[in-house]
């Protein structure tokens, strides 16, 4: 809802807010997915300009902690035009998000019809904000979507004797201002559109809007070439009730003060390969532990123990690598899933000289980064 939704009224990220998110917790994720897409733009040849574009950037660590890898790295991307563009439509975030890249340096954009905001990060690059990701020019981008899947809505299905069913929500005749779950007493749209006729479960949750927005972002890849990294929590097509709310980092009923709590369900990256239709490639999902043990979690970490003297740094890396990592915590339930273009895993047919082909590099974090 653009006046009542829980994103443009609260969207609590954060330590003070109603949930937390890696790049909130630690500098080191971020670093890392920065590190990936410099080792994918490598991987390719180094094309001279890449778009990085985010959807649902919350407070915008996770976009300050890669522009820090990029100007760490800047003779490497030198010859590189970089631009930023960051698709989120909470206005309240957005100005956090620009206070947090720009350092205020951001204005409204109403001459444009698709950024309704530009301004220029602390480093030097380019930044626009959209709405939708229709709205992001084409050309090759590397995007990111961490913890942006399980924020949109989708529809929960139950298995009945009488063939499936929509779970919709109703108001509670007995109790005033009470919602409640009821199950449609026939068929509905939904149940005829969403559901996989190879459908096993006895109760399903899907997310058509995340599905566009896969497809969207296959076709763009296949077209105009990157890559897309995709970071939640969530299964591969075996989880069933997953709908919950938080609210002030607790447990919240999904039903009560609707627009006050975040909302939240698994992803299902099954779904999301699904809607990538063949149009690209996918590798995932793999556990956020393996992911960042194959990008370099532990060395890094090592450095900035090295690096810091004082004890309560040291243990508040110490504190923020396990919760990354521990599989009781962060390590197992979250998973890594890309989006590549078929060519950056199996070279193109080319019928002469097989042989002289050279291997492509593996991809980093689905295997151990090596970059030279
Ligand atoms: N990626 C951030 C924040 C995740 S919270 C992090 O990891 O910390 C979800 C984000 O998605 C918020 O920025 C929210 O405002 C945004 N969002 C939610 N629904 C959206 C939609 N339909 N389109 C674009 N952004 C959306």
């Amino acid at each position: 809802s653009p006046s009542q939704g829980y994103y443009t009224r609260r969207g609590g990220v954060g330590e003070s807010g109603d949930f937390i998110t890696s790049p909130e917790i630690s500098q080191v994720f971020g670093e890392l997915i920065g590190i990936w897409y410099i080792s994918e733009w490598m991987a390719v040849g180094k094309p001279n300009t890449f778009q990085l574009v985010e959807l649902g950037p919350g407070r915008g660590t996770l976009t300050e902690d890669i522009l820090r890898v990029f100007k760490q790295l800047a003779s490497v991307l030198s010859k590189c035009d970089v631009s930023v563009h960051l698709v989120e439509v909470s206005p309240k975030l957005s100005e956090i998000q620009a206070e947090m890249l720009t350092g205020g340096k951001a204005q409204p954009n109403p001459e444009d019809k698709s950024a309704y905001m530009k301004g220029v990060s602390k480093t030097g690059i380019p930044i626009f904000w959209y709405r939708d990701i229709q709205d992001v020019p084409p050309g090759y981008s590397f995007y990111l979507a961490h913890e942006f899947f399980d924020a949109l809505p989708i529809h929960k299905f139950q298995r009945t004797e009488k063939g499936w069913r929509e779970v919709l929500v109703d108001i509670d005749p007995e109790v005033p201002d009470q919602l409640r779950f009821v199950l449609s007493p026939s068929r509905t749209p939904a149940t005829q559109n969403f559901i996989q006729p190879e459908e096993t479960r006895e109760h399903v949750e899907v997310c058509p809007e995340a599905g566009v927005i896969v497809q969207r972002l296959a076709s763009r890849i296949e077209k105009d070439g990157g890559a897309a990294l995709v970071a939640d929590y969530g299964h591969d097509g075996t989880k069933t009730d997953t709908f919950r709310g938080f609210r002030n980092h607790k447990l919240h009923d999904v039903l009560s003060a609707p627009g006050t709590a975040d909302l939240t369900a698994d992803v299902d990256f099954s779904y999301l390969r699904k809607m990538a239709q063949g149009r690209t490639a996918t590798l995932g999902p793999i556990k956020q532990r393996e992911f960042l043990k194959n990008m370099g979690i532990d060395l890094r970490l090592q450095v900035l123990l090295q690096n810091s003297s004082d004890t309560a740094t040291r243990e508040q890396l110490l504190h923020s690598y396990d919760m990354l990592m521990n599989p009781e915590k962060m390590g197992d339930c979250f998973n890594f899933f890309a989006l590549l273009p078929h060519h950056r895993l199996v070279h193109p047919d080319k019928k002469d000289k097989p042989e002289s082909k050279s291997p492509l590099p593996p991809v980093a974090g689905f295997n151990e980064l090596l970059l030279k």
